[in-house]
């Protein structure tokens, strides 16, 4: 190895380039700061590498093609015989996605006179950094720091990942064939989005959650559509369920499982999936050679604008505590890019939205009805379902329902939550309405386009207000002259 003599002096450096890391160091380079950013794999990070994009990739093509088996119904008939899924083809096709956004991403850093160095960077001491770049080794003198080095599967001791029978998602989403059979450890968001790609697929897939429900994270009866779909599907989900022991023996995994209402059971499958958390990767980059905090779990605490408690040097993204989402991500990137160049921003909204791509998808913005009653607020909510909605019955998408939760007394929104078809997309007018302080009212006297998914949103509104016109409202109208 040879070691670099002389430090490049830069104001700042960003450690890690995903989401979070890329969008800082692009913002860096708009405010006019020189900026070096350090990525020892690919830029894009575990999103748009092996995250968001290649699994809603796979999401995508396993949607479009399950969606074959109900063509019939609206009239298509295709050829006789049975269509097959093709997975190394899909491969190529996720891989030119990836690369195109690579490519992009690259462009954009370029174009913003970012200096991006591929390597392993560790902090040598609270002003320098050294870069492991294959036989090199760099240092770089920097005025500030962004680490943004982000996270990786948890797997505990007892399930170690070999990449052929016992995967992680990574692992998962590289796959050249479908499993027969697959065990998913984990009904998380993650765990229910992969299950059901592959049970579309024709996986025979079994979920094993070890609360009481699956995607523990939701309200219950939003993730209850999905469980409802998830049978429909003919997966098996195991609730309440821990995973005690995996063996791989003759091609299979072969997991023994216990519960308070099966007792020890074993299920033996192809491959097994394992995703049951993340941790943040923070034991490596040197933290303690800078004193910056971490936490018991290794994440570093933040302020609202991603500063340590180091001053000079900022976190974001899935190294801190927090949902780990890539929108938040940037979104802390942005911030901690803007106060460095001095200008008064930071992470002040709490409406962190989130969306699972699962069937039907779920998505929403602020309180759950509970979370807001929890808070001492006096709740009106209400739903509108999908089923009450012409263009979702045009799309052959009955199943799902919008919610409004309102404070009474003021009727602010203090959440928008949705369950159904393109979810995804809908939760924009909510993360709007809830980031503007909008009362009820303003969603109601807001004329949606018809017809579109959209006047779910009107309806439910209407209907917290007792005058939604497509359903029969459960409160009276209180009617002013
Ligand atoms: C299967 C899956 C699906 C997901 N789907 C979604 C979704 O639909 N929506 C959503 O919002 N989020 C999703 N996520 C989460 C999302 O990917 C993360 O929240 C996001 O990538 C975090 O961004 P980040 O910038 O903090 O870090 P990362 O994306 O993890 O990037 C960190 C980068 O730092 C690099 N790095 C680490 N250590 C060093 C070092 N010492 N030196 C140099 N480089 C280093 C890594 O190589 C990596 O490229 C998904 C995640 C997974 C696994």
């Amino acid at each position: 190895m040879v070691v670099g003599e002389v430090a490049v002096e830069t104001d700042v450096v960003v450690i890690g380039g995903g989401p979070g890391g890329y969008a800082a160091a692009i913002r860096l380079g708009q405010l006019e700061k020189s900026v070096v950013l350090i990525e020892k794999e690919v830029l894009g990070g575990v999103c748009l590498n092996r995250g968001c994009i290649p699994s809603k990739a796979l999401i995508h093509t396993a949607g479009e093609y399950h969606k074959l088996s109900s063509l019939n119904k609206l009239g298509i008939q295709l050829p006789t015989g049975k269509a097959t899924f093709h997975m190394p083809s899909w491969q190529t096709w996720k891989s030119s996605v990836v690369d195109q956004l690579n490519k992009g991403v690259d462009y954009l850093c370029q174009a913003n006179n970012v200096t991006v160095v591929k390597g392993k960077a560790t902090f040598l001491s609270s002003d320098r950094i050294g870069v492991e770049t294959g036989n090199d080794f760099e240092t770089y003198k920097f005025k500030q720091a962004i680490i943004a080095t982000g996270s990786r599967p948890y797997i505990p001791s007892f399930l170690k990942t070999d990449g052929e029978y016992i995967l992680d998602s990574t692992d998962m989403l590289a796959l050249d064939e479908v499993p027969e059979t697959l065990a998913i450890i984990g009904g998380g968001y993650i765990g229910m989005e992969l299950g059901m790609a592959f049970a579309k697929l024709g996986s025979q897939v079994t979920i094993i959650e070890a609360t009481e429900h699956i995607l523990p994270q939701t309200a219950a009866h939003l993730s209850q559509e999905v469980l409802k779909q998830a049978k429909q599907l003919g997966m098996t989900v195991k609730i309440a369920t821990k995973v005690e022991q995996a063996e791989v023996a003759n091609g299979s995994v072969t997991l023994v499982c216990t519960s308070e209402k099966n007792g020890s059971e074993s299920i033996t499958v192809h491959k097994t999936l394992v995703t049951i958390g993340r941790v943040p990767n923070t034991g490596e980059l040197g933290l303690a050679q800078v004193g910056v905090e971490m936490d018991e779990r290794g994440y570093i605490p933040v302020t609202s604008t991603g500063s340590t408690n180091k001053s000079h040097i900022y976190a974001i993204g899935d190294v801190t505590p927090g949902p780990a989402l890539a929108h938040r991500a940037t979104k802390q990137g942005i911030v901690a890019a803007e106060v460095i160049a001095g200008l008064p921003s930071s992470v002040d909204s709490p409406y962190v939205p989130y969306v699972i791509f699962t069937e039907p998808q779920i998505a929403g913005v602020g309180m759950t009805r509970e979370e807001a009653e929890l808070q001492g607020h006096k709740v009106k909510a209400a739903v509108f379902p999908y089923r009450a909605n012409g263009r979702a019955l045009a799309m052959d998408e009955g199943e799902g329902f919008a919610e409004v939760i309102v404070d009474q007394e003021s009727h602010l929104l203090l959440g928008m939550h949705v369950v159904g078809a393109d979810a995804s997309n809908l939760i924009g007018e909510g993360v709007l309405a809830l980031e503007l302080a909008a009362r009820v009212e303003d969603v109601a006297l807001t004329m949606h386009p018809h017809p579109t998914l959209s006047e779910v949103w009107l309806e439910a509104a209407e209907a917290v207000l007792g005058h939604a016109i497509h359903v029969v409202n459960k409160s009276k109208v209180a009617v002013s002259k």
